[in-house]
């Protein structure tokens, strides 16, 4: 289904990232892979994304943080594959404190990675795609790009300010081909989310297994985690022909969470 397609995932070496990059592969996409983490197993990801799907995959060590790291990675999907097909826009940190006490350094590594970074890929990814006539721009938000929690003030901030992006890309690309959306996920289990329930089992003096349950049962009705293969599966979706006019919308896989 995305056979020829050429694909930037950011920060998929671990997470949704890691799941939306396989079940783009195993639909045919060709990928460029990025994120911190064991050079080893990072290899040993890319080498496998190559011979369980065959597909042609390479390594962007890029720091989301840093503009020019962002434009030499998708510079590398073009000099790699010879376009820029889908651009997904994943990687993502957390910090959790009251605004009060909220580190400033936090702030603003918090708004470069999971903000700003879409807007200079977009930039960098914006011109190969125009000269395609297709593009699929997807965004990883989150249920808080729609609803806020406390404590959570610059990653609230900046996926609201990822939503609006999207919308924006949505509407300088409407009629030529290329797509800007964004998906928000409720809970999933991922390196990202076990830090805080490892955070709030130490808080509340509970076992792990109870401090899941409960960050689960407080916002996400179903009690169960999205998975990053449901999320993978939802991107190919979004890079299909049917989804040719969806652009522009926030589109929550949650459990339920938003729809309280
Ligand atoms: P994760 O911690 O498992 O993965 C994050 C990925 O981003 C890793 O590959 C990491 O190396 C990479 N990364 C972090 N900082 C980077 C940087 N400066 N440059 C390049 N890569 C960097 O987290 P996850 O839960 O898979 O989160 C992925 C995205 O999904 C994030 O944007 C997050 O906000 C969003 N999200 C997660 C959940 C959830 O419940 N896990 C819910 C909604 C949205």
């Amino acid at each position: 289904m995305l056979n020829g397609l050429n694909a930037i995932v950011t920060g998929s070496t671990s997470g949704i990232g890691l799941g939306v990059a396989k079940v783009l592969a195993a639909k045919g996409a060709n990928l460029v892979i990025n994120g911190f983490g064991d050079a080893d197993a990072i290899e040993k990801e890319r080498a496998g994304l190559e011979s369980d799907f065959g597909i042609k995959a390479v390594y962007s060590d890029a720091d989301m943080s840093k503009p020019d790291q962002i434009a030499a990675m998708v510079d590398l999907c073009a000099s790699s594959f010879g376009s820029v097909d889908i651009l997904v826009n994943n990687a993502g940190i957390q910090h959790t404190d009251p605004v009060e006490q909220f580190p400033a350094e936090k702030w603003h590594a918090i708004l470069a990675i999971n903000l700003s970074s879409a807007f200079f890929s977009i930039q960098a990814a914006l011109p190969h795609m125009r000269a395609k006539g297709y593009g699929r721009i997807i965004n990883i938000g989150s249920a808080h790009g729609l609803v806020a929690s406390a404590n959570k003030s610059a990653y609230v901030a900046a996926k609201h300010g990822v939503v609006g992006l999207s919308k924006v890309v949505a509407l300088e690309t409407a009629g030529s081909g290329i797509t800007c959306n964004t998906i928000c996920p409720g809970w999933v289990h991922t390196p990202l989310v076990q830090k805080q329930i490892e955070a709030m089992a130490d808080d509340q003096n509970i076992s792990v297994e109870a401090a899941t349950d409960k960050l689960l049962c407080a916002k996400q009705p179903s009690g169960q985690f999205v998975t990053p293969d449901q999320i993978g599966s939802l991107a190919a979706f979004l890079c299909s022909p049917a989804a040719a006019q969806i652009t522009g919308i926030a589109l929550p896989i949650d459990g339920g969470w938003t729809a309280q």
